[in-house]
């Protein structure tokens, strides 16, 4: 069923939803289940599922020279998807990337996931690799995640790349897309990202998952500022805990966010990794409750190692 659907069916009830990243390469997909199976007692409708790319290493070589090679230090977004549906029954949504994609792969990507009854995906443009300094797209890939957009709009028209297939036959996908309720960090300013935020909505994408953030008021005003430009659909908040020490850095940096002054505060001054634990999640749940009062569509957790601790707030929560 589509991420929307569900949305629908829950009337204005806040639904619970999650997202995992795949395992680092050589560890089994248990380190997954592990984090789901206890999350499952909440019923979330749909997991997301997080897509990497390769990345660049340097190698250091016998004759004492450096040399470069990319791996994908996290495959395996649709086996774990296929995975999620068969163990759970719940709706998986992979995160499909411009990056490392061409048009032609990205095609054959998507009948893959029409194939195994994926009927949602989450269409992003990626990041620029470490040592690019800037997105670089494939030859003959999508620049930005509004082609990837258009491109999955054209497959649910029926409409593949090859001009010799007539009549193709229509996928079905639900296409969420990306927001970022304190501007994406390359967008010349808030206006503008905005306004490429409605036209990704414009080009057929259904719903929007944030960024995650650590006040509040940003998700609201960034809801208020989509609605005044006439961007209508749901808004899913990302959120997650603040709990060990080298986030309060590491998360500014990348995801280009702030931690406000008074959780930042307090965070520093705690003198255990369980004090820590303690200030970050108190914090996630006033605002899960803040949220969920509000009538938000979904709580979307990104669980990033932290899924007992989201299990107790979820307790708390729903
Ligand atoms: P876009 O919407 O393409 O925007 C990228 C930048 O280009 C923005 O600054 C935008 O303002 C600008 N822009 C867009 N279109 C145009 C245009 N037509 N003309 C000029 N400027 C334009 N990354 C991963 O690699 N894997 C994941 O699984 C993943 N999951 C994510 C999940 C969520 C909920 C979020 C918020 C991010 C996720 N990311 C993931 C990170 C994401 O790929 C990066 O933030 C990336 O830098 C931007 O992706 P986007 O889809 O927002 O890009």
């Amino acid at each position: 069923m589509k991420v929307t659907d569900y949305l629908a069916q829950a009337k204005g009830e806040t639904l619970i939803s999650f997202e995992v990243l795949p395992p680092l390469k050589g560890h089994s997909i248990e380190a997954i289940f592990e984090t789901l199976d206890p999350l499952m007692e909440f019923k979330p409708p749909f997991i997301d599922v997080t897509y990497h790319r390769e990345e660049y290493i340097y190698k250091k070589t016998a004759n004492g020279f450096y040399e470069k090679t990319a791996i994908r230090k996290r495959p395996g977004t649709v086996g774990i998807c296929a995975a999620i549906m068969n163990r759970y029954g719940v709706d998986a949504v992979p995160h499909l990337i411009c990056g490392g994609f061409n048009r032609e792969d990205t095609e054959n990507a998507l009948i893959d996931l029409n194939f195994l009854n994926v009927n949602n995906v989450l269409a992003l443009r990626g990041d620029a690799r470490k040592f690019d300094g800037k997105f670089i797209p494939e030859p003959e890939g999508n620049q930005y995640a509004i082609d990837l957009v258009k491109q999955i709009v054209d497959m649910n028209n029926g409409n593949y790349l090859d001009p010799d297939i007539n009549q193709g036959k229509p996928t079905n996908f639900c296409i969420g897309v990306a927001g970022y309720p304190e501007k994406h960090f390359e967008a010349p300013n808030y206006e503008m990202d905005l306004e490429v935020l409605k036209a990704k909505i414009d080009a057929g994408a259904d719903y929007i998952v944030t960024q995650m953030f650590f006040d509040n008021k940003h998700y609201f005003d960034f809801v208020k500022n989509c609605r005044d430009i006439g961007i209508d659909v749901p808004i899913i908040p990302g959120i997650k805990p603040l709990t060990r020490e080298y986030q309060l850095n590491s998360i500014p940096r990348i995801f280009h966010i702030d931690i406000p002054t008074e959780l930042a505060r307090e965070f520093s001054k705690a003198k255990t990794a369980a004090a820590r634990v303690q200030i970050g999640s108190e914090w996630c749940l006033q605002q899960s409750k803040e949220l969920k009062a509000a009538g938000v569509p979904s709580l979307h957790y990104y669980t990033m190692g932290d899924a007992e601790i989201i299990r107790k707030i979820a307790e708390e929560v729903f």
